[in-house]
């Protein structure tokens, strides 16, 4: 069986996330507490990981299904050994109507630096780095480490230099710890050729110790942007694009908001997640997914694995975002965002 696949709220297959590693180089307190995420804390073992070949396996499927953008994340996806090798697979792949599948990639840029051209040779469309702040304290603050925001800086630099276009900067903001770098950070990525999204701190996991007070809203962040450019709202680039686009009057470039807690957009979400080892899973906040690394290993034939991802998709009516004021939803158990892929 192939072609598209909707699910009971009818919303297509388009996108997949696969989480590469569940290890990051980073300690980000939102993300992966130090106290938990320490070194008593147990990663998966290699043979765990889904290999590459298996990744392109299911990625084959996932395209059949009407997936047509791939996005690889972790944990730190460039901590993934070969990591371009991956990407190259992916790259020579086609979606159902025939155009290259589109594969793009969400970094800290630790090692972008080191990768940026590799990962362009290889294919790689787009790539996305996180950023929470410019000054070296704050940074060091929300990633627990000592790494420089420089190092960050000169990742965004190579990738430019490699070519890639499109690049885009990611910075949760967090009431309190890094509101105030808000402005800064529009002020730096104007006129770069970099588009700075803002995006709301979310209740992803069960180990940041989350709550609503912490959550800056996408309509504050705005108004401080406001306050200081003159903005515009631009049309979304696609259909079902969950950043909302704001242009600097002036010709500044762009920056986006991502509203995933004030103004959920469950209605537009066409993503499934394939986890560290091989779980999928339909929505972020899911607390259980569909193993497929298991089937797969024992010798599943492929238009079975497609029955099991294409059923699972049609029975999927997950929009937390949208049920997260009921308390009942909110306590149930939920998955690591750095092992389910953010
Ligand atoms: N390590 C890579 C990185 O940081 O870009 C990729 C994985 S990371 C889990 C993907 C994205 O999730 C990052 O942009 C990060 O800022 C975001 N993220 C993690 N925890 C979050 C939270 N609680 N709320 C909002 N975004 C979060
Ligand atoms: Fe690592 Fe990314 Fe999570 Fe930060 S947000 S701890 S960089 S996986
Ligand atoms: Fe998609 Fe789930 Fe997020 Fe809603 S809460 S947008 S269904 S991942």
């Amino acid at each position: 069986m192939t072609g598209r696949v909707v699910d009971r709220l009818q919303r297509p297959l388009r996108d997949l996330r696969v989480s590469v590693t569940d290890r990051c180089n980073l300690r980000c307190t939102y993300c992966m507490p130090r106290e938990v995420f320490d070194e008593n804390h147990t990663y998966l073992p290699r043979s765990g990981l889904l290999s590459f070949e298996e990744i392109e396996r299911l990625a084959r499927i996932f395209i059949s299904r009407g997936v047509q953008k791939i996005r690889l994340t972790g944990g730190e996806p460039l901590l993934r050994r070969g990591i371009e090798k991956l990407v190259e697979r992916l790259a020579n792949l086609s979606d159902l109507q025939g155009n290259p599948v589109e594969v793009a990639l969400t970094t800290n840029a630790v090692l972008l630096a080191q990768k940026a051209h590799s990962l362009k040779s290889a294919g790689l469309s787009r790539l996305t780095v996180s950023l929470d702040s410019l000054s070296d304290v704050i940074f060091a603050r929300m990633t627990d480490t000592d790494v420089p925001v420089k190092t960050v800086l000169q990742g965004i630099t190579a990738a430019q230099q490699a070519g890639f276009v499109d690049t885009k900067v990611n910075m949760v903001v967090k009431r309190g710890v890094n509101d105030h770098e808000i402005l800064p950070m529009a002020a730096h990525f104007r006129h770069s050729g970099i588009v700075l999204r803002y995006i709301e701190y979310m209740d992803v996991g069960s180990t940041n110790g989350w709550c609503m007070d912490d959550v800056v809203s996408a309509g504050d962040i705005l108004k401080v942007i406001a306050e200081h450019f003159d903005i515009e709202s631009a049309e979304p680039n696609f259909t079902g694009e969950v950043a909302q686009r704001w242009r600097y009057v002036d010709g500044g470039g762009e920056v986006g908001v991502i509203a995933s807690v004030t103004q959920a957009f469950c209605e537009k979400c066409t993503r499934a997640r394939l986890s560290t080892d091989g779980k999928l899973y339909t929505c972020l906040f899911a607390h259980e997914g569909l193993d497929l690394r298991e089937p797969l290993r024992q010798g599943l034939s492929d238009p079975a694995l497609n029955h099991l991802i294409a059923s699972r998709w049609e029975a999927r009516e997950d929009r937390y975002s949208q049920m997260r004021h009921d308390e009942t939803i909110r306590n149930r158990p939920r998955i690591e965002m750095s092992y389910i892929g953010g």
